[in-house]
């Protein structure tokens, strides 16, 4: 128990810290290229927000919350997605008042749901998430579905689909919801348990449940395309013709629904095939009704979540390789009773800007050698009796063995020479 984290969470380790740290670098400029500016909303919030933002007919918010009591008795959950803590953010700060659109991003949120732990699937997980208020134009529902293809792309995904659809929005909605709960009615002994529960509550859900027998059941449902009205036909006509502006390959499936309630109109999932199925690396829509529904004005919005996990599984799947900085770039060994030099020497180079150590475990200087190469780093810098008595320090090449003795002051110097 002590020694284990808990059932469905990951830790990332030093070592493998670097492959994260590059994700994040690469989505902050993709979301800064399109004006999204970052925000940072609590780990938690009222459980409230996530019951009428989210949902409390969805999956997430009957079954999947983490919820408790905090000492001041106020019902709390951690995180299960990250747009209604935007929604909540924007609303609070008045940014609507500002001017609109306001974009803004989130990178390595925590998000937390009690789902059935396997490859692709924990309990917390982290998301890069992009959210536009106020802006009602398919151009931005195209934009941030750009935004999360070329990302992927530029990080070496391959075989990436984008699948897009629309769910319309109230006016339309309910009329399909009829004619889906018709369709369904007539199947519904063979449908799976969950999906049976679905029937009543959320009927929408059924067409995106992973079961094959359900999948079979509504092969021929009615589609939601043919139900649009005038204005989400029209908003789904645009969102096409900018992707096909784009150049982009897409298409549109009738059954991707999305497990939030929040979500009108377009709807989208990046989608990679592995070896083990297919696997959604980024979902998103539009929700224009979600900020009025948290109690502020009308607001138009749309927005994606891309898991961090997913992604980094993508690229370990297609084998491409993150480039690593390396940990140290040069290693400082001493001999005898030159530890104070060798200490000096450390922190005069690490104020120049190189990466580097010492011993700190009372190693002999062929100990040194050995961790030293190790770390992998590719430069030692070593002080014996002499070159402490010269004021010098020998730099050795690890790849090659070549060395140079130097005086200790260039040393920073030459050792930026040798690493480039
Ligand atoms: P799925 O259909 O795979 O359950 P979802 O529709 O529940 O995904 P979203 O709520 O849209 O997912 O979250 C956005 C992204 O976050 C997903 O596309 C996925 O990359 C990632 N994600 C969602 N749930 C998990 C999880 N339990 N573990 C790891 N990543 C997840
Ligand atoms: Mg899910």
């Amino acid at each position: 128990m002590l020694t284990q984290a808990p059932r469905g969470t990951k830790d990332v380790l030093p070592a493998e810290s670097y492959r994260w740290q590059y994700l994040e670098t690469k989505m902050r400029r993709s979301a800064a290229l399109a004006g999204y500016r970052e925000v940072r909303t609590p780990v938690f919030e009222h459980t409230e927000l996530f019951a009428r933002g989210v949902g409390d007919t969805t999956d997430i918010v009957q079954k999947e919350m983490y919820t408790f009591k905090d000492k001041g008795d106020r019902s709390i959950t951690l995180k299960p997605e990250g747009t209604a803590g935007a929604a909540r953010c924007f609303l609070e700060h008045n940014l609507y008042a500002d001017a609109l659109p306001s974009k803004m991003y989130y990178l390595d949120a925590p998000i937390f749901r009690y789902e059935a732990p396997q490859s692709g699937r924990l309990r917390e997980h982290h998301q890069f998430g992009c959210e536009c208020f106020g802006a009602k134009e398919a151009t931005t529902d195209a934009e941030l579905i750009l935004l999360a293809f070329h990302l992927l792309k530029d990080l070496g995904i391959s075989n990436l689909s984008v699948n897009i659809n629309s769910i319309g929005c109230p006016k339309c909605r309910p009329l399909y919801h009829q004619a889906l709960k018709e369709f369904l009615a007539d199947r519904f002994d063979g449908l799976c348990p969950t999906c049976r529960e679905r029937f009543e509550r959320n009927p929408l859900r059924v067409l995106d449940c992973k079961e094959k027998q359900c999948r079979e059941l509504t092969k021929d449902a009615p589609s939601m395309l043919n139900m649009l009205c005038g204005d989400c036909a029209e908003h789904f006509e645009q969102l096409q013709e900018c992707l096909r502006s784009a150049d982009i390959p897409f298409a549109v499936d009738a059954r991707i629904v999305r497990g939030l309630d929040y979500y009108t109109k377009t709807v989208f999932e990046l989608i990679t095939r592995t070896k083990d199925g297919d696997l959604t690396v980024c979902g998103g829509g539009r929700y224009d009704h979600l900020v009025e529904q948290l109690g502020g004005p009308d607001m138009p919005a749309v927005g994606f979540g891309m898991g961090l996990e997913r992604v980094l599984m993508l690229l370990d799947a297609e084998g491409i390789e993150i480039p690593s900085p390396g940990w140290y770039d040069a290693f400082v060994t001493y001999m005898g009773d030159n530890r104070i030099q060798a200490f000096r020497l450390t922190e005069a180079l690490r104020k120049e800007g190189i990466r580097c150590d010492m011993d700190h475990c009372g190693r002999s200087l062929k100990a040194q050698f050995k961790y030293a190469n190790k770390t992998g780093a590719p430069v030692t810098a070593t002080i014996g009796d002499e070159e402490a008595a010269a004021g010098t320090v020998r730099l050795k090449r690890m790849s090659t063995g070549e060395e140079q003795t130097v005086p200790a002051g260039r040393a920073a110097e030459t050792i930026r020479t040798m690493l480039a």
